[in-house]
């Protein structure tokens, strides 16, 4: 007999859904699109019609061998953990103040674990990614936003009222670009697939001599970060620039981040963090200059200084998109665990 447990990553586009057993392994998963249009309560339904899909087949798969020990279900926004209401949401429109928990737990006649995406990311990477051989990490995952989880010694860390881990939202210059968040200047701003596409046209506004002023032209889905990103590695300065801005601002962060918190490992994902090799000099040398700590605990090819065992990492994530569903399926399995004791 094993335990599997039923992952969901709701997002703004996708509806992934997905089996994955006590060790990790996905023994099933299907991706849907997220109905948004058709307003809240047609996501739900399609939803649960999938879980109940996925259950289903697991039944006919593992019969008396397998049995279900939960169901984990990540939205982007955040989330009050008591009540199980969705605060607020910029990726679903209209869904905010929604009990999103509840409706689950109605259609489906069964408790249901619901947790902001950003942190699910995070968990999932330490189980199965790149944090697998770190019992502390934090993550960064960069997309629209740009999203964070923090998991400490094994556990995700919540918060006094479930909504930390917000890391896109700390300041990384004083009265810099506004952020949807009220605040300005925040990481979301400099480094999130939105703040590239930003920052490319306002160096095209700014008059620099740049391929990216023919592509700009484009539709909002043609011009993205990725046509900035292939700009800069033909060697385009100003698209150039733009990746260095994001590094520096990431370097900053997670600098601010080695320096509060010493974590072994530090994890960035998201779709925009397939610019890497774009972003990532400028990120260590801004962590290097503003965190001490880090500089003494990394040797310049981001190695442990001979001696001293105790190097601080940073890295991309492993696990894409599936991240989330991951770290979904993983909390039921940890409450599981801990019930079990
Ligand atoms: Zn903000």
């Amino acid at each position: 007999m094993f335990s599997y447990a039923i992952g969901v990553d709701l997002g703004g586009t996708n509806l992934r859904i997905a089996a994955v057993d006590e060790g990790g392994k996905l023994l099933s998963k299907i991706v849907l699109g997220t109905n948004v249009k058709l307003g809240r309560e047609r996501v739900i339904d399609d939803l649960c019609s999938a879980i109940e899909a996925m259950t289903g087949e697991m039944r006919g798969k593992f019969q008396g061998i397998a049995r279900l020990c939960g169901i984990g279900v990540g939205v982007p926004g955040l989330i009050d953990i008591e009540s199980g209401r969705l605060v607020e949401s910029p990726n679903l429109p209209g869904w905010s103040d929604y009990d999103v928990k509840g409706e689950i737990e109605e259609r489906l006649g069964t408790a249901v674990i619901l947790e902001n995406d950003a942190n699910l990311a995070a968990l999932g990477e330490q189980w199965v990614g790149a944090g697998r051989n770190a019992e502390s990490m934090c993550m960064y995952t960069l997309g629209t936003g740009v999203g964070g989880g923090l998991i400490l010694e094994g556990k995700l860390w919540r918060g006094w009222n479930g909504m930390a881990g917000e890391l896109g939202h700390c300041n990384v210059v004083p009265d810099g670009h506004p952020c949807n968040c009220g605040s300005h200047g925040c990481l979301e701003q400099y480094a999130s697939a939105t703040a590239m596409v930003r920052m490319a046209r306002e160096a095209i506004a700014s008059g620099a001599a740049t391929e990216l002023r023919s592509l700009a032209g484009n539709s909002e889905q043609e011009f993205n970060s990725r046509v900035v990103y292939e700009c800069a590695m033909k060697g385009d300065m100003v698209a150039k620039s733009v990746f260095e801005r994001v590094g520096q601002a990431l370097g900053l962060a997670i600098g601010n981040m080695v320096n509060a918190m010493n974590l072994p490992e530090f994890v960035i994902g998201g779709g925009a963090s397939s610019a890497w090799d774009a972003f990532a000099p400028a990120l260590f040398d801004e962590l290097r200059r503003c965190s001490y700590i880090y500089a003494d605990t990394t040797a310049k090819d981001g190695t442990g200084i001979a001696g001293r065992k105790r190097t601080t990492v940073v890295v991309r994530a492993l696990l894409g998109g599936d991240g989330g569903l991951y770290g979904a399926a993983r909390l039921p399995i940890l409450r599981h665990a801990e019930k079990g004791k």
